[in-house]
């Protein structure tokens, strides 16, 4: 049998793994990326990455090219009979598709010398080496970057997570050009579309609901202006669907091992936070790893959780709750100053400076 050797095992090379894998990289490590995948990897997603998530790729030194993304300015709500919406304070968020931006980071991941290994499911764990297909990793640190349903976390005793809300999700894209520039979230009972612009001559529509069978058509066709506006687009892609869910781990590191991304916890697609999340925690793990002090990740990805977990909160109960969603949309609408400031809360974390009455 072979050993090799590795400073940083990344196992999952989804966006948090590739993202963690530069940012241990850039701190001199020598890292190791295995995947059980081939890339370019696609993910039903919203495809919406918030302002502080392209802020934290920019500080790791990685912009993606407008040619494969769309600037994102703000955020809109729609209900059948009213619609309110703001912009970002501080910067732009981008619509990016899944296929693109793994692309893109994996071409980054390269770059900075990350050894990517796809096609390559990880077994036989244990917390100084693994499998990689028929060969032996010998590493110093484990990081696992292996989504919602995480082998590094079950095999390396992470107490399990606590399952706080499970929805489900589809997407699909249209060929249709961006009728705004800002992330269009359309609310009904029991279920939100998602418009995202993600291309010059395109657009991603995702719907999220408690109901597994809910689809992109009919959800869109509670809105009569949006099916207008999607009845002559063709699809551009086929539809596909993933569980959208909040969970939370009591830890997200033990010893030598991390967990980011979706394999540390994950709240509601209904934010729009998930890439973000994955995108800020990789930088904190890599400060954590300069440092050789895991506790420091762990300190952060607390934090990096807070304001997006009460957003997260906070809008599951207007999906719940009609009459809230109500009584929600008509104070936005009538106070538009109100929905920047909680807009700015979310994506920035600094607390209104007005009284919100
Ligand atoms: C319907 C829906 C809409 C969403 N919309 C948005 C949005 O608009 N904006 C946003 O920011 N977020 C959104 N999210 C959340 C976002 O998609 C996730 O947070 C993000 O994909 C997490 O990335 P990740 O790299 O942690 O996990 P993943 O993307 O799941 O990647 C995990 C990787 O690990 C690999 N893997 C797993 N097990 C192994 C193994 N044993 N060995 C090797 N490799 C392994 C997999 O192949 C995969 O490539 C949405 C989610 C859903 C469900």
């Amino acid at each position: 049998m072979s050993f090799e050797n590795t400073d940083v095992f990344v196992v999952g090379g989804g966006p948090a793994g590739l993202v963690a894998a530069i940012a241990a990289r850039r701190q001199g490590a020598r890292v190791t990326l295995a995947d059980g995948a081939r890339p370019p990897i696609d993910k039903a997603c919203g495809e919406g990455l918030m302002p502080q998530g392209v802020r934290a790729l920019a500080r790791l030194g990685i912009e993606l090219p407008s040619a494969d993304s769309h600037p994102i300015q703000g955020v809109e709500f729609f209900t059948r009979d009213r619609s309110a919406g703001a912009k970002f304070s501080q910067g732009f968020g981008l619509g990016v598709r899944r296929t693109k931006l793994h692309n893109f980071l994996l071409k980054a991941a390269s770059i900075w010398g990350v050894r990517l290994l796809w096609n390559s499911p990880v077994s036989a764990l244990d917390a100084s080496s693994a499998f990689v297909g028929d060969k032996r990793l010998r590493f110093d640190y484990l990081i696992g970057a292996d989504g919602g349903s995480s082998t590094v976390s079950s095999a390396m005793g992470f107490k399990a997570a606590r399952l706080q809300d499970k929805r489900f999700g589809f997407r699909r894209h249209f060929a249709a050009a961006p009728w705004s520039d800002c992330v269009q979230v359309y609310w009904a009972p029991g279920f939100q579309v998602y418009v995202t612009p993600v291309g010059d001559g395109q657009v991603g529509v995702a719907v999220i609901s408690r109901n597994s069978k809910l689809r992109v058509a009919p959800a869109v066709s509670y809105f009569p202006n949006l099916a207008r506006r999607l009845r002559a687009a063709e699809p551009t892609s086929a539809e596909r669907g993933s569980a959208s869910v909040s969970r939370r781990l009591p830890r997200v590191t033990r010893g030598n091992v991390a967990l980011v991304g979706d394999a540390s916890g994950s709240l509601d697609a209904i934010t729009g936070d998930g890439l973000s999340l994955a995108f800020e925690q990789a930088e904190a793990l890599g400060d954590a790893l300069r440092d050789g002090d895991l506790s420091i990740y762990e300190a952060a990805h607390r934090r990096i959780r807070r304001v997006p977990s009460l957003m997260s909160s906070a809008l599951l109960a207007m999906d719940r709750y009609p009459l809230l969603n109500s009584l929600v949309m008509r104070g936005l609408a009538a106070k538009p100053t109100i929905f920047s400031q909680l807009l700015n809360f979310h994506t920035t974390s600094e607390l209104p400076v007005q009284r919100l009455a």
